[in-house]
Parts: structure tokens; C-alpha cells; sequence
């Protein structure tokens, strides 16, 4: 008689909750390799992360995807990092090892890139161009400064909530009207990047990503079409991987995106 398998419970922390897309995806995994798997949403306000986060572990709990507006917070209690999420300042991924510890990893990065190449658009030798300035910002810049970009630069709304970005990543710039023309935009604000678009040089035929995905990126990547980008995709794939990330290093096994990216989630 086959060992009564333990229900594995992972779990996405965040505020606002409701529109999470993880567990969906993380299900669909589990399904891959027959794990008994339960993975919820956590609705937390900022003051009770910490003890939410010590609880659910404590109670047995295998791995914590972090959204807004948690991560940086998640690398705070964390008593181990991994140098991506300690460059990026901010963690989306939380598990425990042998000992109880809590260990903070941040995949959005490497998301990113695995979705980019998936697509076919390549980022080295390009000239990239990120709009915006927050955590996910900050979460994707290591990663595409490893793919060896000609050049990279930000834009963002409010010039001095760049400049920490800039100081911590050396040889990234602010972009300006009088650059030369970008290849890349990957836009990682939540709303207003067609107003910043419209203002910046832009390569014609060149490639466009939204790390927001379904209508929330609409707005984006029709401004990216209209200005001359032609490959124009939202950040739904990069979900995807980034979740792909996250769950081979809770349960040692790493899942096959396709299904997902075919519409099977
Ligand atoms: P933050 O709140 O940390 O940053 C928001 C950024 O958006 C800032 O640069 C802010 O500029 C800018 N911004 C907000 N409103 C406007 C506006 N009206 N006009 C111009 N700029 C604006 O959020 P995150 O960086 O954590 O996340 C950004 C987005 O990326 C979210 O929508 C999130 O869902 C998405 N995301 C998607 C992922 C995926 O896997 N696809 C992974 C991670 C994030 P300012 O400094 O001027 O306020």
C-alpha cells in the first residue's frame, strides 16, 4: 500500500490579494508531478506581515510568493538572501531550510529574462530602456545587467526615486529625449507609461514588454505599437516563470512552463 502523501501549503502574501494569479499556476504545477499541494491567498496589512509570515511557517507551511507590498519586508526578516533578491532590496519569494530558517530569494529577474528569451527577443547588445522605479524595478535590473545590454537606462515619473537605483546599480543612466534610441522598453510602472513613452526616443521595429499583464497592460503596449515598437508582449509570461522559479527551489522540481503559456492556467 502505497504512504498517504502530506498536503504540501504554500501560500502568495500580499495587499491587495484578490487579483493574484499564483495560485492558479502553482495548482497547475503541483499537477505536473502529482503533489498534494494547497496554495491560498493571504490578504496582510504591512504591521502584521512579519508575525503572518513566522506563523505560517511555524504551522508547517513549504514556501511564500510576496507581492506588493511586502517585499522589501520579506527580505528584512529573512536570516539568509540570495545575492538577486540582496541586489534588488526586496524579496519575492520566501522559503525555510532543515533548520527553521527563513531564506529569501527574489525571481522576478530571472523571470523576466527567461520569459524575453521564450519570445525570441534577446537582451544583450540592445539598448534597454525600464520605465519606472519601484521593487519591480529594482527586481529586474540585475538580471537584465547580467544579459550584457549596450545600454540601460530608467525613466521615471519622479526623477528622485531613481536615484537609489542608480546609485546601487552602477552604469545604469536616467534616460533622456536626447539618447540615442532604445531597442528594449520594458515598462514596470503600474499606470501612466504611455504619457512617459511619447516623451522618449524609441527604435522603430524595436521590442516592448509590460510586466503588468491582461487589460491592466492595454494601455502600455498599445502606446508601444503607436510609437514603432513591433514585438509588444504584457508580463503574463514572465509570471509564469518567475513562479516556475520559485517553486523548483521549495519542492526540488522544475516544472514545465509550456502548458502554461499555451492557456493552461
Ligand atoms: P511600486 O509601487 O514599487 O512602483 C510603482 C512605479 O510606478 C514607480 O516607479 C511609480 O513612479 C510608477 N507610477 C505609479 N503610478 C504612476 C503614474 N500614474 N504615472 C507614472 N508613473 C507611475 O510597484 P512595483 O514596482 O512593485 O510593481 C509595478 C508593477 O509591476 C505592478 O503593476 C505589478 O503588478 C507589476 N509586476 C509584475 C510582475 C510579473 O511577474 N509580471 C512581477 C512584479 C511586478 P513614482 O516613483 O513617480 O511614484
Amino acid at each position: 500500500m502505497m504512504a498517504e502523501q502530506t498536503l504540501i501549503r504554500c501560500a502568495v502574501i500580499g495587499q491587495p490579494i484578490a487579483h493574484s494569479k499564483s495560485p492558479p499556476i502553482h495548482q497547475a504545477f503541483a499537477r505536473q508531478f502529482g503533489l498534494q499541494h494547497d496554495y491560498q491567498k493571504i490578504d496582510c496589512a504591512p504591521e502584521q506581515f512579519a508575525a503572518t509570515v513566522q506563523q505560517f511557517f511555524a504551522d508547517g507551511g513549504r514556501g511564500l510568493s510576496v507581492t506588493l507590498p511586502h517585499k522589501p519586508a520579506a527580505l528584512a526578516l529573512a536570516a539568509q538572501a540570495s545575492d538577486r533578491a540582496q541586489l534588488a532590496g526586496a524579496a519575492n519569494t520566501l522559503g525555510v531550510d532543515s533548520n527553521g530558517a527563513i531564506w529569501a530569494d527574489n525571481t522576478d529577474g530571472i523571470g523576466l529574462v527567461r520569459d524575453l528569451a521564450r519570445l525570441g527577443i534577446g537582451v544583450k547588445g540592445q539598448r534597454v530602456l525600464v520605465l519606472g522605479a519601484g521593487g519591480a524595478a529594482a527586481g529586474i535590473l540585475p538580471a537584465l545587467q547580467a544579459e550584457q545590454p549596450a545600454a540601460l537606462a530608467l525613466f521615471n515619473r519622479t526623477p528622485a526615486n531613481a536615484v537609489p537605483l542608480l546609485k546601487r546599480f552602477a552604469g545604469v543612466q536616467l534616460a533622456t529625449a536626447a539618447d540615442a534610441p532604445y531597442s528594449l522598453v520594458i515598462s514596470t510602472v503600474s499606470s501612466g507609461a504611455a504619457a512617459m513613452l511619447a516623451t522618449l526616443p524609441l527604435q522603430a521595429g524595436g521590442s516592448g514588454y509590460d510586466l503588468n499583464y491582461g487589460e491592466r497592460a492595454e494601455p502600455a503596449l498599445t502606446a508601444m505599437r503607436a510609437l514603432g515598437l513591433s514585438g509588444c508582449h504584457d508580463g503574463r509570461g514572465m509570471l509564469i516563470e518567475q513562479a516556475a522559479v520559485a517553486f523548483a527551489r521549495w519542492h526540488g522540481l522544475t516544472p514545465d512552463t509550456a502548458p502554461l503559456h499555451a492557456g493552461g492556467f
